[in-house]
């Protein structure tokens, strides 16, 4: 496994790589300026499960404002900043616990040393990002066009120019919508360096088609055993980013607890409306702190069988519902009783496990 032998980050109270837990990110899509709001939206995402946040530095308001944002919350904060070396610097003196860059767009290589020097007087790490979109016009030559092979020797230039500055406190990441040369360019990155990798599938687009975006190249990357964080980026909430970044890392094993829920896709037997009791279901488990499987099954005929790999589960039927343990059926009760039989049984199983 690639993350095992990263170099190890410390981003404010969290570890990154060297094997430790994948941590999920996201970005704010308030104002940074606007601290109360900026807040209030990292305080629902770290209730979400949001490990590590970052906000946009546009202005040197919005750097200012960090100092208090990062005081009201209680998961490191990373600046991200383009173009303005002094936003970078301004950013790390108000407590931002690592900072993203694209040292293409930074400038000359002293505005560069400057936030480097800022950096590593106060051992903030940098994350070097480079994105397809902005790669360099001899890159883009030499490859004959946007590559993963491009972008790799282009991330890899900026490391080197900082380890060249005397700091080696640095996280590398890679995007491209594009999901393929994505995961190929973490492939090749994977064998070239320890630093640690923050992987994500940028501009995956809005929440139907950014969320299987993200599941494929995350897939494909995470179960390499590449990654040290992730971000889902999705044209929505970014409550929804951190809500499918956990579903992704449980769906590979990279990540315990939460209630799953699996459920039948429906047949000509289904005789309940199961679409709408599975969707019941699964906002209701949202908030359960166990680690268990749900089954929502639309029939009793073949609905504890197929549920016998949940640990506990629902059939609907014509008019009453069976509640399943262990593919055993254990109670029968009206339909219109299922749902709330199903929840004061995860209530109790609750309290019997802790
Ligand atoms: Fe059809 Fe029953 Fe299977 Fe659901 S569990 S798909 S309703 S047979």
């Amino acid at each position: 496994m690639y993350r095992d032998h990263t170099k190890t980050i410390k981003i404010g109270n969290r570890v990154i790589g060297g094997g430790n837990p994948i941590l999920i990110q996201s970005m704010t899509n308030t104002k940074t300026e606007d601290v109360e709001a900026t807040v209030a939206q990292i305080l629902s995402l770290e209730k979400a499960g949001c490990d590590i946040i970052r906000c946009a530095v546009p202005t040197m308001e919005a750097a200012q404002a960090l100092s208090q944002i990062k005081k009201q919350i209680h998961i490191p904060l990373v600046a991200d900043i383009h173009f303005d070396y002094r936003l970078a610097i301004a950013a790390m003196e108000n407590g931002a616990d690592k900072i993203r860059i694209n040292p293409g767009n930074i400038g000359s290589k002293e505005r560069i040393k400057a936030v480097v020097d800022t950096a590593k007087e106060r051992n903030i790490p940098i994350r070097v990002g480079v994105n397809s979109g902005s790669l360099e016009k001899e890159l883009v030559e030499k490859y004959h066009g946007v590559t993963a092979e491009g972008l790799v020797e282009s991330a890899l230039d900026k490391v080197h120019i900082i380890e060249e500055m005397g700091y080696d406190n640095l996280v590398i990441s890679i995007k491209s919508s594009d999901v393929l040369m994505c995961a190929r360019a973490h492939e090749l990155i994977a064998e070239k360096t320890q630093y640690p990798l923050h992987v994500g599938i940028t501009e995956a687009g809005t929440l139907y088609s950014g969320n299987i975006k993200s599941a494929i190249g995350l897939g494909i990357i995470l179960y390499q055993g590449i990654g040290d964080t992730i971000r889902v980026s999705l044209t929505g909430a970014p409550l929804e980013e951190v809500k499918s970044a956990k579903r992704i890392l449980k769906t590979l094993g990279l990540r315990k607890g939460g209630v799953e829920v699996v459920s039948c896709p429906t047949c000509g037997r289904t005789k309940i409306d199961l679409i709408g009791l599975a969707n019941q279901v699964e906002t209701m488990v949202q908030d359960i702190p166990l680690d268990i499987k749900v089954a929502v099954m639309g029939c009793v005929v073949n609905g504890p069988g197929e549920a016998k790999e949940a640990d506990i589960g629902i059939a609907g039927g014509d008019g009453v519902g069976l509640l399943i343990k262990h593919g055993e059926v254990v109670k029968k009760v009206p339909e219109t009783e299922l749902l709330d039989t199903l929840r004061a049984e995860l209530l109790s199983w609750n309290e019997r496990e802790s």
